[in-house]
């Protein structure tokens, strides 16, 4: 397909190309770079399409459509997770890239951004047919991905177990066991500890940085956490062990609410027993558009994209938003939020804990040698305090939201990288 996804309805104002388009767009007024380079960032390197064929355990045979697209490479492989999701679309993947490259930058990692995924809901398949499914699509990406190139991980819909399948898949077609092809990998054959806990774990540490960076005590810091899979679960876990009164949590079912603090250990999560929050004993019950509303001092989205949008934004009622999943709010939701200035650190910095421990665990498969889970810790604890400071510092000097803030970051980073590289032929 054509790679500049100018054939994508800019009409839908909620896709992630366009957020993400209308992102660079409002983001590049604040920094001082050439607009041929922006122009170019509008537009992926690359996106892969191709059909994947899956023989049912009946016999049957059904045909997927799978994508990896590939947004900029000018600092590194390509990186980013494969979602397995009905709605996985050119479009989506391409606005998610262009996420996973900014997010590399504001961590200043180097790597590029890529993302990929099947048109698929994987809760209809059986664990054979997922199997089959993830080495048949490996195969179809063989060309276009591996370690020095673009780096796939874990994302919705797919996990450490994904991981070991794509790899398997692509080592035995290569002749040699290549564990850096994917990162998300189970600790046994590459995979780093910490890896599964890093997305929620940095959304932590983000949330406690902002709690001291607004002065509040964190003991009497009220959060809301919508989605308890593995980002919005680990984040409430953490925060719950630091100290953080977590309030509110939900999963697809509603949320569960004690303003005296959950005991979010005992609420069983997505991975644990999946739709279980409801079971936990709560004073009250929400529905997850209530939750979103909840007066909390950080409220947290962990679920799915878009879900703080135009129509329910002026009823954010939280002090600052933090952004667990990839795009939970819409450019208009933004806009809104910002005009009733209240802060939302954006998922690029909050996140980007998963990509920065897929950047230890390609570390530590270049090397073969694994790290201890509590240099894993160490080392992304320090790796997040270091971008939070470098967002802070733009935050600050140049007067823009900390979405902004962010951008800013990444695009002067990335920008630099263009400039000097230049551009070939
Ligand atoms: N899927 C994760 C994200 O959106 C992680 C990507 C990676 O580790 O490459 O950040």
């Amino acid at each position: 397909m054509a790679p500049d996804g100018d054939d994508a309805n800019e009409a839908d104002a909620d896709s992630a190309l366009v957020t993400a388009r209308r992102q660079l767009e409002r983001a590049a007024a604040h920094v001082d770079v050439d607009s041929n380079v922006i122009k170019r960032l509008r537009h992926p390197t690359r996106v892969e399409r191709v059909s994947v064929p899956l023989k049912r355990d009946d016999g049957s045979l059904d045909v997927y459509t799978g994508y990896r697209a590939q947004h900029d490479d000018v600092r590194g492989p390509y990186k980013g997770g494969l979602r397995y999701h009905p709605e996985v679309s050119a479009e989506e993947c391409m606005g998610l890239s262009m996420w996973m490259t900014w997010k590399c930058a504001v961590m200043d990692l180097p790597f590029g951004g890529g993302k990929g995924g099947v048109a698929v809901n994987p809760k209809e398949l059986s664990h054979e047919e997922r199997e089959r499914l993830t080495r048949r699509f490996a195969e179809e990406l063989r060309d276009v991905v591996g370690p020095k190139q673009d780096v796939p991980a874990p994302d919705m819909g797919t996990d450490a177990q994904t991981m070991a399948w794509f790899m398997d898949a692509y080592s035995m077609q290569q002749g040699e066991t290549t564990p850096g092809v994917v990162t998300g990998k189970p600790p046994v054959i590459g995979g780093s500890y910490g890896r599964e806990e890093a997305p929620g774990r940095s959304v932590a540490i983000v949330t406690r940085e902002v709690a001291d960076y607004y002065d509040w005590d964190l003991s009497e810091t009220t959060v809301a956490v919508q989605g308890f899979g593995s980002v919005g679960a680990n984040a409430a876990r953490a925060l719950d062990e630091w100290g953080a009164n977590v309030v509110s949590v939900s999963d697809v079912n509603g949320a569960i609410y004690d303003p005296d603090g959950l005991d979010t250990e005992a609420v069983a999560t997505h991975e644990e027993e999946p739709g279980a929050v409801m079971g936990y004993d709560a004073p009250e019950t929400l529905s997850n558009e209530e939750i979103l509303e909840l007066d909390v001092d950080v409220l947290i989205p962990a679920a799915v994209g878009n879900v703080i949008t135009a129509g329910n934004a002026h009823d954010i009622d939280a002090e600052v938003v933090v952004e667990g999943a990839n795009g939970p709010t819409t450019f208009a939701g933004d806009e809104i939020l910002a005009d009733r200035e209240v802060p939302v650190i954006p998922d690029i910095l909050a996140n980007a804990g998963g990509v920065t421990v897929s950047y230890f665990e390609w570390l530590q498969d270049i090397n073969r040698r694994q790290w201890t889970l509590d240099r894993v810790h160490e080392e992304l604890e320090s790796q997040m305090l270091s971008a939070w400071d470098d967002v802070r510092a733009q935050y600050e000097d140049k007067d823009v939201t900390w979405r902004n803030a962010a951008y800013v970051v990444a695009l002067e980073r990335v920008a630099e990288a263009k400039s000097t590289r230049g551009l070939w032929p």
